[in-house]
């Protein structure tokens, strides 16, 4: 059977992962108390609904407790996605994502029961720092406090050397992933792989090795 998700909050986040969610065939039910927002999505969603969601009523009239998992996207009114998330854990919804917007917001999150709390803007905003950063960075994926995922893009100084030679994990605590290398993607490279220039190389360490590798590497 088909997963069945509900988005409350149609602002740019959460109208994303609507049409997201469409595209991989998902079922969708889309709310929002506005209902210029609703009529907007309606078309594409499976069901769409105009509903002030910190009403507890409205909410239990959508049968909303009967979805696979629930994504609270409301955006700047803190007060009502804690007190949507505050309700959609007690009436027993098995998968509850939310939207934070700063680290109280998380806070409180974390202690109603939120089973996932997301920080987009943070995340974008620490991935584009590293863009930026160095050149050779495509992109950054934090995946704790303590370790990142990056993509570098090997440079001169580094091309024509096998991973041996760099002796990698001894020098940046960091292992290589796999290499893209034009439209062929190596996966768990052997020592005796040698680097091309403009291969790209996704490495997996900790963030302070990995800051190191973006900044003196390549
Ligand atoms: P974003 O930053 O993702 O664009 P917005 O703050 O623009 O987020 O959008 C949040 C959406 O959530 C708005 O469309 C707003 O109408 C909706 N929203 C806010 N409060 C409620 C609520 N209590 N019930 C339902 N929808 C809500």
């Amino acid at each position: 059977m088909k997963k069945q998700f509900a988005v409350i909050g149609l602002g740019r986040f959460g109208g994303s992962i609507c049409k997201s969610l469409v595209a991989e065939g998902m079922e969708v039910l889309a709310i929002d108390m506005d209902e210029e927002k609703v009529n907007e999505f309606a078309p594409d969603v499976t069901q769409a609904a105009i509903a002030d969601t910190t009403d507890e009523k409205a909410l239990k009239s959508l049968g909303i407790r009967n979805f696979d998992h629930v994504i609270v996207a409301i955006g700047d009114n803190i007060q009502a996605s804690i007190l949507t998330t505050l309700m959609l854990e007690e009436m027993g919804v098995e998968h509850i994502t939310v939207k934070a917007q700063n680290d109280y917001h998380e806070k409180v999150l974390e202690r109603i029961g939120a089973d996932e709390i997301v920080h987009p803007e943070r995340d974008i905003g620490v991935r584009i720092a590293h863009n930026v950063v160095s050149e050779n960075v495509l992109d950054h994926l934090e995946l704790s406090d303590e370790y990142s995922i990056s993509e570098l893009v090997a440079g001169s100084t580094i091309a024509g050397e096998t991973i041996y030679d760099l002796d990698f994990r001894e020098k940046y605590g960091s292992s290589i992933l796999a290499i893209k290398r034009g439209d062929d993607m190596i996966v768990s490279p052997l020592p005796d792989e040698t680097i091309q220039q403009n291969d790209v190389i996704i490495v997996l360490g900790a963030n302070q090795d990995i800051n190191r590798l973006e900044n003196h590497w390549m």
